[in-house]
């Protein structure tokens, strides 16, 4: 019997490889191939396991006769070309939970960071200025979270708020009340939640309701000393509007990770804004969340080829 080869067309975590290794594949591995390439390895190849990167085009999928299974090690599926493998009945599988607690710890990094002005101070004393009395701060102990979609993300958030002794106000269409209660929280309106939160975190999917969520007129709602996360994708915020906010003082501070343009353009009038601490889209860059995203989608591939 001929041996079942997978194709890694990324880096991988050693976990992962170790489990289609166990499972009896043959495993074959390239970093980023190009399109050329990844036609020429795919040839006979039962599975392919790419991250953002490389592109599985529809040429590749056609190339790629033996081919039962695509593996995302991560969220987004944009590199592959889901109508072309729907066509050929290839099933493609990721891990969208595996970096959920990751992201929930770097926005309780920014909510700590923006609360107590970490960021500033510490380009204070680089420039040699000790901004004592610039860096009055809030605790978190006590204060309202906002959670703008209760998803996974939202959930592991709102579990860290609850150990913090925060109160948790959540917003979602499609209400989970069951996880709500485990983590005390309370499912309100838009409006409500924005105008009560002294943190408001986002963590909705970018599609058309979401788009400039939260606009000039949201932000005017939030008190002047809140705080807005951003964490989910850039354009769930107006980004001219946040400027403004953050500006005139219509809310206290922000952290970003996700932006509408990335990479965040040198010089963007965000990047001169001392009350905004800014990440450029690391929300699942750990160790952990690269682990999971690995061994979870090379779990799965082993359950399709296995049958
Ligand atoms: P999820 O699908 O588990 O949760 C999303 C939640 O949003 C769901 O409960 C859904 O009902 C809710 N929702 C949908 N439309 C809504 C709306 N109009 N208003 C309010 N809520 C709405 O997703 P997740 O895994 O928690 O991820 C959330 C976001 O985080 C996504 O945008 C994802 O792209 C982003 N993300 C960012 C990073 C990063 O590196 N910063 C990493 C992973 C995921």
């Amino acid at each position: 019997m001929e041996m079942v080869k997978v194709l890694v067309a990324a880096p991988l975590h050693e976990k992962a490889i170790e489990v289609l290794k166990n499972a009896g594949f043959e495993v074959l591995y390239e970093e980023y191939p190009d399109e050329g390439r990844l036609i020429e390895l795919a040839e006979d190849v039962d599975a392919i396991v790419v991250r953002s990167k490389p592109k599985v085009t529809r040429k590749v999928i056609e190339a790629a006769p033996n081919l039962k299974v695509i593996g995302r090690a991560g969220v987004g599926l944009d590199n592959i070309d889901l109508e072309a493998a729907k066509e050929r009945e290839i099933r493609v599988v990721n891990s969208p939970a595996a970096s959920s607690r990751s992201v929930a710890e770097l926005v309780l990094a920014m909510m700590f960071n923006v609360a107590r002005k970490v960021s500033f101070a510490d380009r204070k004393m680089r420039e040699g200025v000790w901004a004592k009395k610039q860096c009055m701060g809030i605790e978190l102990d006590g204060k309202t979270l906002g959670i703008v979609g209760f998803g996974r993300i939202g959930y592991q958030i709102a579990k860290i708020a609850k150990a913090l002794g925060m109160k948790v106000l959540l917003y979602d269409p499609y209400p989970n009340e069951e996880r709500a209660k485990e983590v005390e929280g309370n499912f309100v309106d838009l409006e409500t939640l924005l105008e009560e939160s002294d943190v408001v975190t986002l963590h909705v999917p970018l599609v058309e309701q979401t788009y400039h969520l939260i606009n000039e007129e949201r932000l005017k709602l939030m008190k002047n000393t809140a705080i807005l996360i951003n964490a989910a994708r850039g354009a769930v915020v107006d980004t001219n509007a946040l400027v403004k906010a953050l500006r005139e003082g219509w809310i206290a501070g922000a952290g970003l990770d996700v932006y509408e343009e990335e990479p965040l353009p040198k010089d963007h009038p965000l990047t001169k804004l001392d009350n905004v601490v800014l990440t450029p889209h690391i929300g699942a860059s750990t160790v952990e969340a690269q682990m999971r995203a690995g061994v979870q989608v090379a779990e799965q591939i082993v359950e399709v080829l296995k049958g």
